[in-house]
C-alpha cells in the first residue's frame, strides 16, 4: 500500500500488530512520528581497523561476529568475561573484566560491534569501554554486515531493540521520505541556511559515511530550525497579544514617590539597578503595557528595583502588589519594604494565608476599598475573595516557583495591569530569548558594594575533623552555617535516614552550636518552623535536604557545607551557594568531595562567582541538564534544539518570525496556512492564538 504521513505504522514493512504496540510505548503511532523517531547517538563504524590490523596501544573500533565465549574465573574471585570476535581479517580477544553478567547477554553468532584500547596480556585483547550488538545471531545476514556505515542507534524499548527500529527505519525509508511535506517556506528555510526537510530526514535516518559533521547533525539543526520557529512564531504572537489587545494603566513618571524613595534609600543603587529602574519607567510610561523579566543571582538586588516600579504606580493613584512563593519570603519582603517605605509615609499591608480569617478579612477589606497602596502577600492574594480597587501593577518575586494559572490569575485581579517578573535562576541570553520570547528581559549582574563575594573551597572527607572546628568557631563567634545534604529522591526512606542520622551525628559533633534539620518529607508548616527558628537565631546550623527556600535572606549565616557536591549540576550548586554572603561578613562555600573525577570542575566553579557565566558553563556540561525544566515550553517540548551549539538558528527563528508576523499577523497567506496547522497540532494555545486575524 501507499504509505501517507497520518498511516499508522502497523501496515509498515517489518511491523505489523505486535510491534505496533511496542512502538507506541515509545510515542510512535504513525508514519510520521517514526520519522522524527530519530537516533539518540550514532556509531561510526567508517573507521572499522580490521582484527588483524588492532595493534597493541591504539584505541580502536572493530566489527565482528562472536565465535565463542567464556566466564573466567580468577584468583582474586574478579570474574572476566571472555569473547572471540571475528571479522574478515582474522580474529581478537574481546575481555570486560568483572563483568560476567555479560554471558547472558552477548551470544556466538551475534555482529557486535566494539570500541577500545588494544593490549597485550597472553596475546592481543581489547578491553572494550562500548560494545553494541548489531545483529542477534538469528538475524544474521551476512550482506547486511555495516562494513563502512555510519550506524544509527534509536531510543529503544521493552520489546523493541534498536535493532529492530533500524531495520524497519532502512526498509521504509525511502517510502516514507518520497511522502514529507515540507512547510517551511523556502526563503525562510534559505535564510536559516537548513537543508530541505527529506535531505534531513535521510541524514539523520541513514547518514553518509565520512561526512565531517557525521552527516546527521546538518538533519538534528533543520528538526531543531522547525521548533525554534514554531515557539518563536507563538511567543512573539502572544506577546503582541499580550502588548496590544487592552490599553490598562497609563503612568506618568510623576517623580514624587520614586525621587523620594531614592532620597531615602539607606544605600545608592548599583549601575545595573540604575539601568534597569530606566528601563522600567520606560516600559511603564509607554503606550503598551510591561512584560518584563528581571533576572540575576540572588542578592543582586532585585526587590528594590521592584519596589520603584511599585513607587511610580503608587504615585499615578493605582495599587501595586508583590507576590512572593512562600511565607517566609513574603514576610520578609513586608519587613523590607516596610522599613524602606516608612520615610514616604506608606505602610504596606501584608496577606498572607496562615493568618487568622479575621485579619485576612480586615487586610482584605483595605484592599478592596483602596486604603492599601502597596500590598505584599502569597497564593493568599490570588483567592477569589482578595479584591483590588485600581490594581496597576504586579510584581511576582521568585516567578518560576508559580505556575502559568497563578500568575495569570493575580495579574487578573487588574484591568490589564503592568507585570514585573523576577527571577534568581540566571540562565544564557539565546536560551532566553527562546523561553522567554514574549517578555523583555533585563538582567542585573552587578552585585551591591560592600558584599564580599562567598569563598569556595573544595574540601575531600580527610579534613571532615577541621571542618567541624572552623564550623564550632564560626558558631561561637556568633555565625550560622547550613549544610546541605543531597537526597536523589526524597520519598526513598533510606536516604533520609542517612540525613536525619547526619543531623544527629552533626548535633553531637558541633555542640553546643543548635542543629536543625529541614526535609522535602517534612510538613509545610514544620519545614517553616525550623526556617523560621534559624532565621530568628535559634537554630544555629541548619542540616537541609536540596529544599533549602529559594530567596531566603538570613545574613548571619555565612558558611555553607555542601555534601557530595559531585550529584549537584553546576547551576543548582549555585543557587545552594547563593544562600550565603548576604551580609557584610566574609562568607565561605565549602564543597565536601571524594569524588576525583569531579575535582576539577568543581575547582573551576569555585573561581567564579557569576551567575551568567556558570549557567553557560552548566549547559554546555550537560546539555540542557540542570536546564530540564525549562526545556518544555509553551507546552512543546524542544526535542532538537542543542543549546550550546544552536545560536544561530535561535537568533535567526526570532528573526524570521517577527518578520513574517509582521507581514501576516494570523498566518493567513497560503504559504503559512500550512505553518499555522503545524502549530495549532502542536500547541494547546495554537489555535487560540491565531484565530483573529
Ligand atoms: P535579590 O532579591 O536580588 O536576591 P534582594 O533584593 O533581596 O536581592 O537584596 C539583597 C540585599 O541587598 C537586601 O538586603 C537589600 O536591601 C540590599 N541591597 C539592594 N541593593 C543594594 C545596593 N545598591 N547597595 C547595598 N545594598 C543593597
Ligand atoms: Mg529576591
Amino acid at each position: 500500500m501507499a504509505v501517507r504521513l497520518d498511516t499508522p505504522v502497523q501496515f509498515l514493512k517489518g511491523v505489523g500488530p505486535r510491534r505496533a504496540e511496542s512502538f507506541a510505548k515509545v510515542g510512535v503511532l504513525t508514519v510520521e512520528d517514526l520519522l522524527y523517531h530519530t537516533p539518540h547517538r550514532y556509531l561510526d563504524a567508517t573507521s572499522i581497523t580490521p582484527a588483524a590490523r588492532a595493534t597493541v596501544g591504539s584505541d580502536v573500533t572493530l566489527v565482528g561476529r562472536i565465535v565463542s565465549k567464556a566466564v573466567m574465573p580468577t584468583r582474586t574471585r574478579l570474574r572476566i568475561f571472555r569473547a572471540i570476535l571475528r571479522d574478515a581479517s582474522g580474529v581478537i580477544e574481546c575481555v570486560w573484566p568483572g563483568q560476567a553478567f555479560l554471558d547472558r547477554v552477548i551470544e556466538p553468532g551475534q555482529l557486535v560491534l566494539v570500541t577500545g584500547p588494544v593490549r597485550h596480556y597472553h596475546g592481543r585483547q581489547i578491553a572494550p569501554r562500548e560494545y553494541v550488538i548489531l545483529e542477534e545471531a538469528a538475524e544474521t545476514n551476512a550482506a547486511d554486515d555495516p562494513q563502512g556505515v555510519v550506524l544509527p542507534v534509536y531510543p529503544a524499548t521493552e520489546g523493541l531493540s534498536h535493532r529492530i527500529i533500524r531495520r524497519v527505519i532502512a526498509d521504509n525509508l525511502d517510502a516514507m521520505v518520497a511522502v514529507v511535506d515540507d512547510v517551511l517556506p523556502p526563503a525562510i528555510r534559505q535564510a536559516a541556511g537548513v537543508l530541505p526537510l527529506r535531505d534531513a530526514f535521510l541524514r539523520l535516518h541513514r547518514p553518509p559515511a565520512g561526512d565531517a559533521d557525521g552527516g546527521w547533525e546538518g538533519g538534528r539543526r533543520r528538526l531543531a530550525f522547525d521548533e525554534l520557529f514554531d515557539l518563536q512564531l507563538v511567543v512573539a504572537r502572544a506577546r503582541h497579544l499580550a502588548k496590544h489587545a487592552r490599553r490598562g494603566a497609563k503612568f506618568e513618571n510623576r517623580r514624587a514617590l520614586t525621587t523620594a524613595l531614592k532620597d531615602a534609600l539607606p544605600f545608592t543603587l548599583t549601575t545595573g539597578q540604575k539601568r534597569a529602574v530606566r528601563e522600567i519607567t520606560a516600559d511603564m510610561t509607554s503606550v503598551t503595557r510591561m512584560h518584563r523579566l528581571l533576572m540575576g543571582d540572588v542578592g543582586v538586588g532585585k526587590t528594590v528595583v521592584g519596589l520603584f516600579a511599585m513607587m511610580l504606580a503608587v504615585e499615578n493613584d493605582f495599587q501595586a502588589v508583590l507576590m512572593a512563593p512562600t511565607e517566609l519570603l513574603a514576610e520578609q519582603h513586608g519587613r523590607t519594604l516596610t522599613g524602606l517605605l516608612a520615610p514616604l509615609g506608606i505602610v504596606p499591608d501584608l496577606l498572607l494565608g496562615r493568618f487568622a480569617a479575621g485579619e485576612k478579612d480586615a487586610v482584605r477589606a483595605r484592599i478592596a476599598s483602596g486604603a492599601s497602596r502597596v500590598i505584599v502577600g502569597t497564593h493568599a492574594l490570588i483567592q477569589e475573595t482578595t479584591a483590588f480597587h485600581r490594581l496597576g501593577l504586579v510584581v511576582i518575586d521568585e516567578q518560576h516557583r508559580f505556575g502559568v494559572e497563578q500568575r495569570a490569575a493575580l495579574i487578573e485581579k487588574g484591568d490589564a495591569p503592568d507585570v514585573l517578573l523576577l527571577s534568581a535562576t540566571p540562565i544564557p541570553r539565546t536560551l532566553a530569548l527562546t523561553l522567554y520570547g514574549d517578555l523583555d528581559i533585563t538582567t542585573l549582574t552587578d552585585r551591591p558594594m560592600g558584599r564580599p563575594p562567598v569563598r569556595t573551597a573544595v574540601r575531600s572527607s580527610r579534613q571532615r575533623a577541621k571542618l567541624y572546628q572552623f564550623l564550632r568557631d564560626r558558631c561561637e563567634a556568633g555565625a550560622q552555617a547550613y549544610i546541605v545534604y543531597p537526597i536523589i529522591d526524597e520519598s526513598e526512606l533510606l536516604d533520609l535516614k542517612a540525613a536525619t542520622r547526619m543531623a544527629e551525628e552533626l548535633a553531637k559533633s558541633l555542640a553546643p552550636a543548635t542543629v536543625g534539620l529541614v526535609h522535602g518529607r517534612m510538613k509545610a508548616d514544620d519545614r517553616e518552623g525550623v526556617m523560621r527558628a534559624f532565621r530568628d537565631g535559634a537554630v544555629q546550623v541548619l542540616v537541609a535536604t536540596t529544599v533549602i527556600e529559594v530567596g531566603i535572606d538570613v545574613p548571619n549565616a555565612s558558611v555553607m557545607v555542601i555534601e557530595h557536591p559531585e550529584r549537584f549540576g553546576l547551576a543548582q550548586l549555585h543557587q545552594l551557594r547563593g544562600r550565603v554572603g548576604r551580609g557584610a561578613e566574609e562568607s565561605h562555600c565549602i564543597l565536601l568531595t571524594d569524588a576525583v573525577q569531579a575535582a576539577a570542575r568543581l575547582r573551576q566553579f569555585a573561581q567564579t562567582t557569576d551567575g551568567f557565566t556558570i549557567a553557560e558553563m552548566d549547559l554546555a556540561e550537560r546539555g540542557m541538564g540542570e536546564l530540564a525544566g525549562v526545556r518544555q515550553s509553551g507546552g512543546l517540548v524542544l526535542a532538537y534544539t542543542d543549546f550550546s551549539k544552536d545560536d544561530d538558528l535561535i537568533r535567526i527563528a526570532r528573526s524570521e518570525a517577527r518578520r513574517v508576523l509582521d507581514r501576516d499577523p494570523g498566518l493567513t497567506s497560503p504559504d503559512l496556512v500550512p505553518v499555522r496547522k503545524r502549530i495549532e497540532r502542536r500547541y494547546e494555545r495554537g489555535v487560540e492564538l491565531f484565530r483573529v486575524g
